[in-house]
């Protein structure tokens, strides 16, 4: 799939645009066409011996993939930095995929604590019937997660930066755990994207997305992605072919057709995130904003170490409100809609109490650090003047 003029490797916006699409493709057509087929035609039982001995790059049943999800693969795989890269129906899809091929009854895994909360629950709730043992240790506690690691562990997690806290794992520290102990390492990117940060180019072995925020980038797909070397993926892809976790074309095309804009919209999103933020941490009625491109961040050295930009999510406190006057600041608001997730054009708002952790006790929201007063405002493409304009009158009225 050589699409770059030269041997130097093209930038992330052009490997967006052209990346691992045909220079020509049927009726001349200069989109990729949306294949609708659940099945595959064979001309004659001596092709289906061919296909099957000389294992042909062809389609054959829809379970097993559809040109539309490989272009994607290949895309992604290209601004990941990765060999290969397997598409599933959900981030979750995803990750169920990669653990259910890799992890066995016996086997443990080491998780950062800040890490996606439903793949955790997966791990500790589910895999844990299958005899796989989940330990969890404080994120960013280096020495603590290899404390964690003994002979039956198999891999260690990290999402980075996490949710809601933007917390920034130290890659360097995080792959060096994994290469001493002969884990493997995976992390969650999902809030920086490839075009903040590559954690292939760190040595991490796995990276997952949810394609279902800053990828796909318009609030209307769901989907997931494990990116990694060929070696690792293949019995991840056999696998995927039997769970069935996988893409309608009509989906593909609609993410495909995403990602086309995903580096002229992650800047938007950086330039958005950073001018919010500083915004809220300069006004009156703000405790606190966790935000990784602030000096402020914990974690602000290693994230101006390793990422291009901080992303579009910011968390926030407001200063002496209860939950019900957090809710108003929401409330008041005119451009960001209430709702769950993260990385569309459209900015989202929200109260990780009240969307997430309503039926959690207080004990259990604060080992969690969720506060009664925290936002998370995930910025869209909007103007930042305007978003500005509109916190600010939301939270002075
Ligand atoms: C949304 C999300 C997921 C799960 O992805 P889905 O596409 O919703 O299944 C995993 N990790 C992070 C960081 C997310 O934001």
């Amino acid at each position: 799939m050589n699409f770059e003029p030269t041997a130097r490797r093209a930038g992330f916006s052009t490997t967006s645009v052209h990346a691992g699409e045909a220079r020509q493709k049927p009726n001349a057509a200069i989109t990729d066409s949306i294949c609708c087929a659940s099945t595959y035609t064979f001309e004659s039982t001596q092709s289906i011996l061919d296909y099957i001995t000389e294992k042909q790059d062809r389609e054959e049943y829809g379970r097993y993939g559809n040109p539309n999800e490989k272009v994607v693969e290949r895309k992604l795989a290209a601004l990941d930095h990765a060999e290969d890269a397997i598409i599933y129906s959900s981030g979750m899809a995803a990750i169920v995929g990669l653990l259910m091929a890799k992890l066995s009854s016996g086997d443990e895994i080491v998780f950062f604590d800040q890490c996606y909360h439903r793949s955790r629950e997966f791990c500790a709730k589910h895999l844990s019937r299958f005899g796989v043992v989940t330990r969890q240790v404080k994120t960013g506690d280096y020495a603590a997660m290899e404390a964690a690691i003994n002979e039956r562990t198999k891999m260690i997690v990290s999402e980075s930066p996490t949710n809601p806290h933007l917390s920034c794992i130290d890659l360097e520290q995080f792959v060096a755990i994994g290469k001493a102990h002969e884990v493997e390492t995976l992390i969650d990117a999902t809030l920086a994207t490839p075009y903040n940060l590559q954690p292939i180019d760190y040595g991490v072995d796995y990276v997952w997305h949810s394609a279902t925020k800053y990828m796909g980038g318009h609030n209307d797909l769901l989907a997931g992605v494990i990116c990694g070397s060929k070696e690792k993926l293949e019995d991840v892809r056999k696998l995927r072919g039997i769970l069935g976790g996988i893409n309608s074309p009509h989906n593909m095309y609609l993410l495909e057709r995403g990602l086309k804009t995903f580096a002229l919209r992650m800047e938007r999103h950086n330039e958005n995130g950073m001018r919010i933020a500083q915004f809220l941490a300069n006004h009156p009625r703000i405790e606190h904003v966790y935000y990784p491109g602030l000096e402020s961040h914990p974690t602000h050295e290693v994230a101006k170490r390793t990422m291009r930009g901080y992303g579009g999510l910011i968390t926030f406190l407001v200063k002496d409100a209860d939950w019900k006057e957090t809710g108003a600041v929401i409330d008041a608001c005119r451009i960001p809609r209430i709702a769950p997730s993260l990385g569309g054009v459209e900015s989202l708002i929200e109260q990780p109490l009240v969307m997430s952790y309503f039926d959690y006790k207080p004990e259990e929201r604060a080992k969690f650090g969720i506060a009664d007063n925290m936002i998370r405002m995930a910025c869209g493409i909007e103007d930042a003047d305007d978003l500005i304009a509109d916190l600010k009158q939301a939270l002075e009225s």
